[in-house]
């Protein structure tokens, strides 16, 4: 198998050093797998990405030496495959619109009871309100989401292969920790044409690639894709979530951290081996 990994940066603010040990160790093991190491922008949310931000990645990520193939897929090229792939899971009867908004969602969740989970790794854990409603009474202002009981059932086992150190090893997806945990995700937000969940398996697919390399912050949305995937007949890549660059105080760095992006430590006079350095790499 070829070895094929990727770097996904949203350009919604600088590359900071946890980017960096993202897209190095993704090119430092397609290196050792000779292997390829792609860049893709994920500019789906069109009301925070930036050319600017683009650009940069693009100049940050020379100046730490990578190198990739061009020309570099961007999500926002891409809406209409997004749409015409959501269209097999419509045609399935999984998708259902939603025109809740946070308040009623919060409202229908009720007070939280002992041991009901209320967060699942795509936020509030959605109480079902609108999952009667059928794709004829979809408006322009709903959400589109996924019918997770009714997606659990037309899939089989579930399984994925993790190769980062904390969880390395052959993981079985539980349809009930689907259900209950994670509940009826969103797959196109509003003004948006899609959703990360549904363009992350898509385009993933679609670069053939192997192994993902990505922070450990994503391993609990892989249970999300690794279904998404099942549902869609698409490959479930290797995946390899690795520990996060955090700053002095133990807390992951942000986009806001400007205070640690590539281009401070550049214009401070870093070199491309000091960042390297940094991030143990
Ligand atoms: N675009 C995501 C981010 O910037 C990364 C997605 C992924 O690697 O799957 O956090």
């Amino acid at each position: 198998m070829t070895f094929i990994t990727r770097f996904a940066p949203s350009p919604t603010g600088p590359l900071h050093l946890g980017h960096a040990y993202s897209a190095l160790l993704a090119q430092d093991m397609a290196s050792a797998n000779s292997g390829e190491f792609l860049l893709r922008i994920e500019d789906i949310d069109q009301s925070r990405s930036r050319t600017r931000w683009e650009n940069q990645i693009y100049d940050d990520l020379g100046w730490l030496g990578l190198t990739w193939p061009h020309p570099v897929m961007r999500q926002s090229d891409r809406l209409q495959r997004y749409r015409d792939v959501l269209q097999t899971l419509i045609n399935k009867g999984l998708v259902y619109p939603c025109r809740c908004n946070r308040a009623d969602i919060e409202l229908a969740a009720g007070a939280p009871q002992e041991g009901v989970p209320q967060f699942g790794p795509d936020g509030r854990i959605y109480p079902g309100t609108c999952r009667q409603r059928s794709m004829t009474e979809a408006g322009s202002d709903d959400v589109l989401r996924l019918n997770m009981k009714k997606a659990v059932e037309q899939v089989d086992i579930l399984t994925f292969r993790e190769t980062g150190a904390t969880n390395s090893g052959d993981h079985f997806v539980d349809p009930d920790d689907l259900i209950r945990l994670v509940g009826d995700i969103i797959l196109v937000r509003r003004d948006m044409g899609s959703s990360y969940h549904l363009s992350v398996v898509i385009d993933d697919a679609d670069q053939k690639i192997s192994h993902v390399v990505r922070g450990e912050d994503l391993l609990e949305a892989t249970q999300i894709h690794v279904l998404l995937q099942a549902l869609l007949g698409l490959p479930t890549p290797v995946y390899h979530h690795h520990n996060l660059i955090r700053d002095d105080t133990g807390k992951r760095l942000a986009k806001r951290d400007d205070a640690r992006s590539i281009a401070k430590y550049r214009a401070e006079g870093a070199s491309a081996q000091d960042i390297r350095a940094m991030v143990g790499l």
